[in-house]
């Protein structure tokens, strides 16, 4: 009996130290984040505090995350220097290189979500890319800042732990990419960089943000409206290279003459960032039949901030063999039909992927 008791004794004990460690241990577990370092003025140094020019990607992955330690406390973090550019020198290379370790990390059990640390001016390019390549549904979030880490009153600290706790919140999966800076948290498909210094840049017009985010603490309001992710058809695995695809900017008294050479320099499509509902004059709108006829893809977008570009609304895009960006603007536009290019489609098929997309 003596014997009984005291092997119920023990038995009792290791079932406890198992629930309180197990308790433990989840009360504890910490989500596994990657950071994937660009460049930008997120790591960007100046050589005093109130200065407005300064050098992008100066700072470490290491010193980023050192200017908020209370970052450890959300998330187990590893970095990874993927590229080091102002992000105006970012390239499909380089994206493609991003989604390729996307792919990689995010495939087993390993890693819960990516921020990837990027420069403003490029972002929406990038986000999008990679929000119509990368398959996985855990979150992938890009953060930014408008000051380098050297100013007063830098925002890339706290952009970057609102990004990752973001990232490892369960909250934000099966969302897309997204864009979480100043508190905002937006879909790669709607946010739209509108200010070239306030903090405030980015704006998701229409649709609206995916969430807000204050001290890591987030709420979402919504997801995605367009295809992403699994569901996206897109997909650069085996790809070298992309179709060249040229944006060209419309204006009163444009010329046809950028069409003309866009098309003679061997662009396989071309992005026109039309006048309000994707216009442009008669000697451009010839020039892009012209260029349509001999097979390059015309997508007419609008150099406006917000709004759609309607299909054969102004202009009859059925009869004149052209395509509406619907409410991409030129540089989402022109992301979208890279990728559309690396298959043979016709055109209904590509105008089918603007309302889709
Ligand atoms: N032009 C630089 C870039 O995009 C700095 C702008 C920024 O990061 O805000 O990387």
């Amino acid at each position: 009996m003596k014997q009984i008791d005291s092997k119920l004794r023990h038995l009792i004990m290791v079932a406890f130290v198992f629930i309180a460690g197990a308790g433990f241990s989840f009360g504890q577990k910490k989500a596994n984040i990657v950071i994937l370092a660009t460049g930008g003025t997120i790591a960007g140094a100046a050589g005093t505090s109130v200065q407005s020019g300064y050098t992008s990607g100066q700072v470490t992955i290491d010193a980023m995350v050192n200017a908020v330690p209370d970052v450890l406390k959300l998330a187990n973090i590893k970095g990874e220097q993927i590229s080091n550019v102002g992000s105006q020198d970012m390239s499909f290379e380089i994206m493609m290189k991003l989604a390729r370790r996307i792919a990689e990390l995010t495939a087993g059990n390993a890693v819960d979500g990516i921020v990837i640390t990027h420069g403003t001016d490029t972002m929406e390019e990038t986000a999008y890319f990679l929000n119509l390549v990368c398959k996985t549904d855990k979150p992938v979030v890009l953060v930014g800042s408008m000051r380098p880490s050297t100013a007063v009153s830098a925002d890339g600290p706290l952009n970057l732990y609102n990004g990752i706790a973001v990232a490892a919140d369960p909250n934000a999966k099966g969302r897309g990419v997204l864009l979480v800076m100043n508190d905002w948290i937006h879909s790669a498909q709607t946010l739209t960089k509108v200010s070239t210094t306030a903090v405030q840049t980015f704006m998701s017009p229409i649709r609206g943000l995916i969430g807000t985010t204050a001290y890591g603490v987030s709420e979402y309001y919504r997801y995605p409206y367009s295809k992403f992710g699994g569901k996206s058809e897109f997909s650069v695995e085996n790809v070298t290279k992309l179709p060249r695809v040229d944006i060209i900017y419309a204006d009163a008294d444009m010329s046809a003459d950028l069409v003309d050479a866009s098309v003679e320099k061997g662009a396989k499509g071309i992005v026109i960032a039309g006048v309000g509902n994707g216009n442009m004059t008669k000697a451009a709108l010839d020039a892009c039949v012209r260029a349509s006829k001999k097979g390059v893809v015309v997508v007419r977008s609008s150099r406006v901030a917000t709004g759609n570009v309607g299909r054969n609304v102004e202009v009859n895009d059925d009869e004149l063999g052209l395509v509406a960006s619907s409410d991409l603007n030129p540089q989402k536009s022109r992301i979208l039909l890279t990728l559309a290019l690396l298959k043979q489609r016709k055109l209904d098929e590509i105008q089918k992927l603007y309302y889709e997309y």
